[in-house]
């Protein structure tokens, strides 16, 4: 097999990032934006050992699950590669992911649930953040192709909410006005690396976040004064990134003007979110996600909880009215803050966030003899550590209810709790990212009888 040929494959199954995966002679092959059941022709882009990429150039036999409108830059980029596919069958295809891991692992007992789908299918993020470059002379928003940093010009995110597209273009078109240069990473010179922009469902406000090579610009205070005739726009936060890197945002954040926070809310519980503080992105689905999560818990008026990986407190503070007491772990110093004041705020006093890493905090409580009911684990996508798993289990809690939002860390991490006395039967995927491949998952573990 070699670069630029062309073939036919049939396409017989979705890779976990949605690629369509065929066999030919010996090697697989990995063809975007194709669908199982697809006859394609298809050009060879890059051949490795044992597997190749491929791009279709025609469609012989097509799926009845495509979606038929014009999709290619939103799967192209990256920015929703499943939006070829029909909702029902993205839903299908996030189980079986799990379904899939399960097996690996001979664990074929254990049950999936189908896939709780999103209210909403597009527009439901509540924050975007886009790369601005230079494109053919031009500042351009938009997304970068796949496995590459080739800006692809947007005007419509797709999945972000409407409201914010209208923000990012807006702001787009200031920059533009006031020749405000664009971000170059070849030579790490320019302005502005990305816009990022925020907006709470429950109030309609919208924070703006200029992500800027440099702490001020000569342009700035002209820039400012039309973000804010945006309408809705409620803040605008300079957050200076100097280094030559692919994270996002820089360490340091500076108020141009508005309030500091903007403010959302879950449930009957109200939220202030610094810009640095983790905050769950689909508005609509989060608390479906956390109803799922507190329900399978089974929380009683005594119990002593933990909410480990907590951003801003969100689960434990939804949770903190019912039970004894809340104490939560997270890394990121603001969110801890945050976390904090949004007990305040919401009058709850029986609940208490520190800073640090979960994997350190929770031996030094298991250590000290700490004894919990509930743990509720939500960690990022690499999962959790053998320390933490050790020391959660230590606490001896009832039950640990694990938030996942990779279905490959979440199953071996299962198994270590297996090891340590806790079972589970059932594995519930939750849509919370519709158009794209990523999966989130709730598992309730409970400690066996002794
Ligand atoms: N439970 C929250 C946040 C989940 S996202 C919610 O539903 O909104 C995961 C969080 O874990 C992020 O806030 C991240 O900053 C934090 N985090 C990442 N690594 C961590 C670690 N090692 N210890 C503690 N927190 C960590």
């Amino acid at each position: 097999m070699e670069k630029n040929q062309i073939i036919d494959l049939e396409i017989t199954d979705l890779s976990y990032e949605a690629m369509g995966v065929a066999h030919y002679e010996g090697m697989t092959v990995f063809v975007t934006s194709a669908i199982p059941g697809e006859i394609v022709r298809a050009k060879i882009l890059k051949v490795k050992k044992t597997f190749a990429f491929a791009k279709i150039e025609e469609l012989i036999k097509e799926s009845p699950d495509r979606v038929k409108i014009e999709l290619n830059q939103w799967v192209q980029t990256g920015l929703a590669s499943l939006a070829h596919i029909k909702y029902n069958k993205q839903l299908e295809f996030k189980r079986n992911q799990v379904v899939n891991l399960l097996k690996k692992a001979h664990l074929d007992d254990v049950q999936v649930g189908s896939t709780l789908p999103s209210p909403e299918e597009t527009g439901y993020r509540n924050k975007a953040q886009v790369p601005v470059r230079e494109v053919a002379g031009q500042l351009e928003i938009g997304f970068f192709r796949r496995h590459s940093h080739d800006l692809v010009p947007l005007t419509n995110f797709l999945t972000t909410d409407p409201e914010i597209d209208r923000v990012l273009v807006a702001v787009r078109d200031i920059l533009r006005q006031y020749r405000v240069p664009a971000y170059d990473e070849i030579h790490n010179q320019g302005e502005v690396r990305y816009l990022d922009v925020r907006r709470s469902k429950a109030t309609g406000e919208m924070m703006v976040i200029l992500v800027c090579l440099h702490k001020d610009f000569v342009q700035l205070p002209k820039v400012a004064t039309d973000i804010k005739k945006i309408p809705d726009v409620t803040s605008l936060v300079l957050n200076y990134n100097p280094k030559k890197t692919n994270v996002i945002l820089g360490k340091v954040d500076y108020l141009i003007f508005g309030k500091p926070q903007l403010t959302d809310q879950i449930g009957d519980v109200k939220f202030r979110i610094s810009p640095e503080s983790f905050f769950q992105i689909n508005s609509l689905q989060t608390p479906r996600l956390y109803d799922l999560a507190i329900k399978k818990a089974n929380l009683q008026p005594e119990d002593a909880v933990v909410d480990a990986y907590s951003g801003i407190g969100t689960i434990g503070l939804t949770v903190a009215k019912h039970v004894r007491s809340v104490r939560g772990i997270e890394s990121v110093r603001d969110a801890v803050k945050d976390a904090n004041n949004n007990a305040k705020l919401n009058d709850i006093r029986n609940a208490k966030y520190v800073t640090g890493k979960a994997e350190e905090i929770m031996p030094k409580w298991a250590e000290k003899g700490m004894q919990v009911d509930i743990i509720f684990v939500d960690p990022p996508r690499k999962g959790l550590t053998p320390e933490f798993i050790e020391a959660a289990a230590k606490t001896n809690p009832k039950k640990i209810v694990y938030i996942s939002c990779n279905p490959a860390t979440l199953v071996r991490d299962l198994q270590e709790f297996q090891k340590l006395g806790y079972t589970f039967d059932q594995i519930d995927p939750v849509d919370m990212f519709p158009q794209t491949p990523h999966v989130e998952a709730v598992t309730v573990l409970e400690r066996a009888e002794k």
